[in-house]
């Protein structure tokens, strides 16, 4: 890159996901107070960003007035981000699950100042609660120390080659992985974590719904 050149940023949101555990259709496009989780994934990036690319399930559009433009997602998660990051030559990328509506912008500004230290970043939430392994009736079996765990979240912030690579290689050793800091920590990249927000949960089951219907609520409010 020539010196005084400015470095690209590009936001990926893979929502070509079935939406099955929430049984309301392709999740990306449910509503939680008048508006979609994609549209409010999209509204939280586009201002911080040069561009926002969405992965969509086959033969489905982006609704219209959206500052984003789409590609046909694959049958993975995975593949649907790999797709993503073939449909741009930015230097930077954000992937951010659309099923993540609530996206504060001190988190996204915290994950952006990471990126460039190694080139990867998370965010993530440390562990609040007790975690406890099943014991092979079901019941309360092995204890495991919370100490030191984080719940991984989205945004995730790359170098898009080499998370490109990541991919690449991934696809290559048949390895899957339910995110894309995992495909590079796997290679002996440092992945940043930057503390997230438990605003950022992902919307799954209709209870997260209601939840996100509640949040929603207050938030546009505010
Ligand atoms: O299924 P899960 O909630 O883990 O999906 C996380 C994100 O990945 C969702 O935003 C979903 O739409 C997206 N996804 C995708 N392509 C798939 C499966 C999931 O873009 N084939």
């Amino acid at each position: 890159m020539r010196t005084g050149e400015r470095k690209r940023t590009a936001a990926l949101i893979p929502a070509a996901g079935s939406g099955t555990r929430l049984g309301l259709g392709p999740k990306a496009f449910v509503n939680v107070a008048g508006r979609s989780l994609l549209s409010r994934s999209v509204a939280a990036l586009a201002p911080y960003v040069n561009e926002v690319i969405v992965a969509l399930p086959e033969g489905l559009e982006l609704p219209p007035g959206l500052p984003a433009r789409a590609v046909v997602g694959g049958d993975t998660r995975q593949e649907s981000v790999r797709r993503l990051l073939e449909a741009t030559d930015a230097d930077t990328v954000l992937v951010h699950d659309a099923a993540r509506p609530f996206l504060p912008e001190h988190v996204l500004l915290a994950l952006l100042e990471a990126v460039p230290e190694t080139g990867a970043a998370t965010v993530a939430l440390p562990v609040a609660d007790t975690l406890v392994r099943q014991s092979a009736a079901g019941d309360w079996g092995e204890l495991t120390p919370r100490e030191g765990l984080w719940a991984v979240q989205t945004p995730q912030g790359f170098d898009r080659a080499a998370l490109l690579d990541a991919h690449r290689q991934a696809a290559r050793d048949g390895f899957a992985a339910t995110d894309d800091a995992g495909l590079l920590a796997r290679l002996g990249v440092r992945v940043r974590l930057v503390p997230g927000d438990a605003r950022l949960f992902k919307v799954t089951t209709p209870g997260d719904l209601a939840l996100a219907q509640a949040l929603a609520r207050t938030l546009d409010e505010a």
